[in-house]
């Protein structure tokens, strides 16, 4: 048996795209989260996508998580991503490149139109030239915490037009597109604006992708994906069952000091997160 690579997200997003299903995107920090996701998928028979969303400049925490997402994929039955999620600068994008990412995202959705285009056209030739695939957002996707008016909100969702032409210039392989969800817990009620969905989808010629995956009604996802999301991004919910987990084990298990017991009850509770929402995004069983 061949030994599995970290594969590109691209591959997994053309599946997805054919299948008519959606990759999760799990967001973790460490070893016991790499493990809980990677084993989830390997329950579910699922295709998975290990994310990490890195500060500072230290190239440290990337190479660890490559190594650690390496070996995961290597013993895993499944293809195994792992990602950048959303890259502050092309610095970011480079240091996890060299790290060996096998994706990665360029977050330039807060600057004008032009330069974003220019950031992200830069980040795809940077990803291209190592083999692997590159993510940008079009629109403000934001914060759940944020709560705009009506006027606001509308213009920070993406323009069919402008993703249209933002993926001709970039060549960008999957696009994170504002359509009404947010980032963390939503302080309104959220509502995807799907009939913008399938615009972008006529005109925008790769794969889209949901941010904001977190606190989002089960129907409105499944209608997402069922439009032609492919990749559905969840941190704020398994970062929710990682802290519950821990908070309970720790409050129950008084005489327990060991580490060592405390992530093992904190990874069975992030693996029954990801379980349900691999079985949600439709992407059981369609491992290789
Ligand atoms: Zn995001």
């Amino acid at each position: 048996m061949s030994v599995r690579k970290l594969v590109p997200m691209n591959d997994m997003l053309a599946d997805a795209e054919e299948g008519g299903y959606a990759v999760g995107a799990f967001n973790v920090t460490d070893l016991t989260g790499i493990q809980a996701v990677v084993q989830a998928a390997e329950e579910e028979r699922s295709p998975v996508i290990v994310q990490m969303y890195t500060r500072g400049t230290d190239p440290t925490p990337a190479r660890y998580m490559v190594a650690m997402a390496a070996i995961a994929a290597e013993s895993a039955n499944v293809p195994v991503a792992l990602h950048l999620d959303h890259g502050r600068d092309l610095e970011s994008v480079e240091t996890c490149v060299k790290a060996g990412f096998s994706s990665v995202m360029i977050d330039g959705s807060k600057l004008p139109l032009a330069e974003n285009i220019e950031v992200t056209l830069k980040a795809v030739e940077i990803a291209h030239a190592a083999g692997i695939s590159a993510e940008a957002e079009l629109g403000k996707i934001g914060s759940g915490a944020e709560v705009l008016s009506t006027d606001d909100r509308a213009k920070s969702l993406t323009d069919p037009e402008e993703a249209r032409r933002f993926v001709q210039e970039t060549g960008v392989d999957a696009l994170a597109v504002a359509i009404g969800s947010a980032h963390g817990l939503y302080k309104f009620k959220p509502n995807l604006d799907l009939d913008l969905l399938k615009e972008i989808r006529k005109v925008a010629k790769t794969r889209l992708v949901l941010h904001g995956g977190s606190d989002l009604p089960r129907d409105q996802i499944q209608s997402a994906i069922g439009l032609g999301i492919t990749k559905v991004n969840v941190a704020t919910d398994l970062a929710g069952a990682y802290t519950k987990a821990l908070r309970e084990f720790v409050a129950s298990n008084d005489g327990i000091i060991w580490p060592g017991r405390i992530s093992s009850a904190v990874q069975e509770a992030m693996k029954e997160l990801v379980r349900d929402r691999i079985i949600l995004f439709g992407s059981s069983g369609m491992a290789d």
